[in-house]
């Protein structure tokens, strides 16, 4: 049987970070946006929610353990549903402050998935739900590598029981502020993927250093930003799933960023569809409010098109997004479906946001309106995570597989 419904527990979540979401997201939007940062406060008031702890409590589907690991009451996986659900209704209330969020972030999944018992007990120890924000973050863009995740030139050499780092990341959400960074590198050019490792960095390691926080178009508010890694001195320990690893012959760091991928692109997937939700709200509420009044009954049906096509896509967009969570719980490999829900998520919310724009004329183009915002800000899901060409190669090599 196929059931499209949420257990009664994801609904109860969904409404609690739905309110939370419109009561003290929202209304930071436009101020962050302009701010280039969210409040100290706010945050603190998020973490005692059990947003951003990178625990979460029972009453958002945790377990209290590592995310991405809660079980609901029949012991079944939900952490990538769980996430999907937030990551829509945050978004919904703003794209950039959820990017904010304290917490492992992107840089959870490949700990998650590839660090060894002690290291996992290292990098989520840290975030204690103790009012102290603190990030993970994942770094392996680079100036000349970032599509071409194979093409890394940021190098790591076995020194004894260490590896020195040399090389710069580029565009690293929350990178700047992370206690640690999971650091991509490679041992050996030559080899290609193989020569790939993710390390644990931790702040204040010596060689390590922040470079420029990035102006951007969009997502304001979430820091962005360049790291520079010179004769960077890390411990073996911190390699991530330690040497045994990578000794296997696998593609063991490049198989680390990209089974990253299939758990994280439904996520901003589902942030997509929050943004798209929140652009078509706006219009909606307009349109209901202004037009019909004022306005020729002709421009109705172009009109009415428009938004029943806005109302079907941002539809078929989360479920999507479930399908490929869905599969992530499950262990059912989703790169294919993963990559479908962010290609179509991304493509979707950028087309609501700017006939948003469009069907409110002049008042779209202010700063004050949250259309405008929400127009800069989607531009970036299409890009992080993989830009949008990218998922369809990503998805057509999964189709044409063998040719
Ligand atoms: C706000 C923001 C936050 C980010 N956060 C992170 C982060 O936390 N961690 C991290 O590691 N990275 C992060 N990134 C980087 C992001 O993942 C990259 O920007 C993205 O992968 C695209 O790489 P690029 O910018 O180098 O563009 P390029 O790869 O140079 O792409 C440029 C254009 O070429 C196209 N293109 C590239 N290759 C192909 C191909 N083979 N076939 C057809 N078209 C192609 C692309 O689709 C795109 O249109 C962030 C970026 C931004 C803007």
């Amino acid at each position: 049987m196929i059931d499209f419904e949420l257990s009664d527990s994801q609904k109860n979540i969904r409404e609690m970070v739905r309110w939370f979401a419109r009561e003290e997201v929202r209304p930071l939007a436009l101020e962050s946006d302009k701010a280039h940062t969210v409040p100290l406060e706010f945050l603190k008031k998020s973490m005692q929610l059990g947003l951003g702890s990178g625990t979460r409590p029972k009453a958002l589907g945790g377990d209290g353990e590592g995310a991405g690991e809660e079980r609901d009451a029949k012991g079944t996986k939900q952490g990538n549903r769980v996430s999907i659900i937030l990551g829509e209704e945050i978004a919904w209330g703003d794209p950039a402050v959820v990017l904010t969020f304290p917490g492992p972030g992107l840089g959870g999944p490949p700990v998650q998935f590839t660090g060894t018992a002690e290291q996992k007990s290292r990098a989520f120890g840290i975030f204690k739900n103790d009012g102290v924000p603190r990030w993970g973050a994942y770094a392996l863009t680079e100036p000349a590598a970032g599509s071409d995740v194979a093409g890394i030139q940021a190098t790591a050499r076995k020194d004894g029981n260490h590896y020195i780092l040399n090389g710069r990341k580029c565009y690293i959400t929350n990178g700047a502020r992370a206690t640690w960074n999971v650091v991509f590198a490679t041992v050996d050019k030559s080899q290609g993927r193989a020569g790939h490792r993710a390390f644990l960095v931790f702040k204040g390691t010596p060689g390590f250093s922040v470079g420029k926080i990035e102006d951007k178009l969009g997502l304001r508010a979430s820091e962005t930003a360049e790291l520079v890694f010179e004769d960077c001195k890390v411990h073996v320990d911190d390699l991530l799933g330690g040497e045994e690893h990578y000794d296997k012959g696998a593609k063991g760091g490049f198989t680390t960023a990209m089974k990253t991928f299939d758990s994280t692109r439904p996520m901003v997937a589902a942030m997509a569809v929050g943004i798209a939700r929140a652009a078509y709200d706006v219009v909606h509420d307009h349109i209901r409010e202004n037009y019909l009044l004022s306005r020729p009954i002709a421009r109705y049906h172009v009109l009415a098109e428009l938004i029943a096509n806005m109302e079907r896509k941002i539809a078929a967009a989360r479920l999507m997004c479930w399908r490929a969570a869905w599969m992530a719980d499950e262990g059912i490999p989703n790169s294919k479906e993963a990559s479908m829900s962010k290609a179509y998520a991304a493509q979707v919310a950028s087309w609501v946001c700017q006939e948003a724009i469009g069907l409110m004329g002049h008042l779209g183009t202010y700063h004050a309106n949250l259309v405008e915002k929400l127009y800069r800000d989607v531009k970036v899901y299409d890009i992080f995570e993989g830009t949008g060409q990218v998922q369809r190669i990503v998805i057509s090599r999964r189709l044409l597989k063998g040719l």
